[in-house]
């Protein structure tokens, strides 16, 4: 039980508790007594006083009338048997008493405390000394014997007789206290038992808070904890150490998650890559192998033919690892762009015409619609070039002869939107959501494969990412396809 927060806290109370009830029960039983004493000798104030004015004969001259003072001590005997007196001589010597022979142990009572009484200047309970036990000291009355005005003595009376000493005396002997006593612990075990159930409903938040901790333990943190609904409406530092708790189990969730993801994409990304080198890494092993080992035997033909492949693979080669290297660039957590204020129109007037030839040797028609008053626009120039490049060159490559391609710029809302549009083969709507990611390329049932690597469209998408920019497509399949993107216009 005590390795429970609730246990802990009812044993912590259940010590508190005790140590309070003993100081009490220390602090009560001292109060008590003292006023006890004090209401004794309250009571009992004039008694010694009573006694003395009553029998003015106790003393003959300085000896004591043994007569007098039995007929003193039985009368104050009838009416509180529990008194003792005794008669002083100036001194304290003990003259006379009423107890019985060898009962009394002391010679002499000290005076000091007997003066104090007299004077009325102490408070009560003033104690003096006990005639039958010299450790213990009582309360009583005084009153000093006078003859002719002279001092003769003092009678001294002991009140309340054989008083309670010891605490397990007083309950034995009181019902009040041990009514008392029987009401405390009653109160004690009440409290202990309110406490238990306050503490275990008070840390019921707490243990389900643990249990949600190790369900997502359990999950390997996948599963982002959840609390139940009505824990966020309260404001206490459970509900808030619960609701911090969530919102870190979704955040370690979701980036464990992304972590998985792209281990899992890095992986793809490696096979893909070896894939893709090997393939024609292999092919122009071949080639080159053969034009070696057949040297002679082949036809000048055959050896510009080998050579033409050869020459085709190594571009596809430089290609490829060109566009890793940029990807690997643009991957960076901080790539450097070297942003400036530059003229779209003409950079689109430049690549229109990088392009032109290669489009009019394809049997492709190019119309560009870029105004003159087209605004700056801000960004990497040599990054935006390649963007402009990786979308034409596709356009070229996806677009059958007679087809048509169309670079357009347009101003609007302080930006400048770029499109580049086909007539070409178009892009099915299934493939569509896949074609910005690495090394996809849509399988063409038709027709020889198109050349490519699969990573234009990724590098475009990241180099826009990068200038803030998302790069959007439409495309119906045998209709052609149009990529747009937005750059701002700059201040400048
Ligand atoms: P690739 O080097 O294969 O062209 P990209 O990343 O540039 O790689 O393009 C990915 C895929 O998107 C291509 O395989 C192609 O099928 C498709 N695609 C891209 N542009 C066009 C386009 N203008 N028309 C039709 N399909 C396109």
């Amino acid at each position: 039980m005590l390795r429970t927060l609730s246990g802990r806290l009812a044993a912590a109370m259940l010590v508190l508790i005790l140590v309070i009830s003993v100081i009490f029960v220390g602090l009560s039983l001292f109060v008590t007594r003292l006023h006890f004493q004090e209401v004794n000798q309250s009571l009992g104030r004039t008694l010694a006083a009573d006694v003395v004015s009553g029998t003015p004969w106790l003393m003959r001259g300085h000896d004591v009338n043994q007569d007098a003072f039995k007929d003193a001590f039985d009368r104050l005997m009838e009416i509180n048997p529990s008194i003792e007196i005794y008669l002083l001589d100036p001194e304290g010597h003990i003259m006379a008493f009423s107890a019985p022979p060898g009962r009394v142990k002391r010679e002499s009572v000290g005076l000091e405390p007997v003066e104090d009484f007299l004077s009325g200047d102490r408070p009560f309970p003033i104690r003096g000394d006990d005639p039958r036990d010299p450790e213990r000291a009582k309360v009583f009355s005084a009153a000093p014997l006078l003859s002719n005005n002279e001092l003769q003595g003092y009678l001294y009376v002991v009140l309340g007789g054989e008083e309670h000493d010891s605490v397990v005396e007083l309950f034995q002997t009181s019902f009040v206290m041990r009514l008392g006593a029987g009401l405390a612990i009653a109160a004690v075990a009440f409290s202990l038992l309110v406490g238990f159930l306050s503490f275990s409903l008070l840390t019921r938040r707490l243990r389900d808070l643990t249990r949600v901790m190790d369900t997502f333990r359990a999950s390997d943190m996948r599963e982002p904890a959840a609390l139940r609904p009505w824990r966020h409406q309260g404001g206490d530092e459970i509900d808030r150490l619960g609701e911090t708790f969530e919102h870190m189990s979704e955040r370690i969730a979701a980036q464990i998650g992304q972590l998985r993801e792209a281990d899992e994409s890095r992986r793809e990304l490696m096979a893909n890559i070896s894939h893709d080198l090997r393939t024609p890494m292999a092919s122009l092993q071949g080639y080159l192998e053969t034009l070696q080992i057949k040297d002679d035997s082949l036809s000048p033909e055959e050896r510009r033919h080998y050579l033409e492949l050869s020459t085709k693979h190594s571009h596809h080669l430089s290609r490829l690892t060109d566009e890793l290297f940029q990807l690997a660039r643009l991957d960076q957590p901080n790539p450097s762009l070297e942003s400036e204020p530059f003229s779209v129109a003409e950079l689109a007037h430049d690549v229109a015409q990088k392009f032109r030839l290669e489009v009019e040797q394809r049997g492709l028609n190019m119309e560009t619609e870029i105004p003159v008053d087209a605004p700056f626009v801000s960004g990497d120039i040599g990054l935006i070039e390649r963007v402009f490049d990786n979308l034409i060159d596709n356009a070229i490559k996806y677009t059958a002869p007679g087809g048509t391609l169309r670079l357009a710029l347009t101003p609007k809302d302080g930006m400048v939107e770029a499109t580049i549009a086909d007539t070409g083969c178009g892009i099915p709507e299934a493939d569509q959501p896949h074609i910005f990611e690495r090394f996809y390329r849509v399988k063409r049932r038709a027709g020889p494969p198109a050349e490519g690597t699969g990573l234009g469209l990724a590098i475009a998408k990241r180099i826009l990412e990068l200038h803030g920019s998302p790069l959007s497509v439409k495309s119906a399949p045998g209709v052609g396809a149009t990529f747009t993107f937005q750059l701002p216009a700059s201040a400048a």
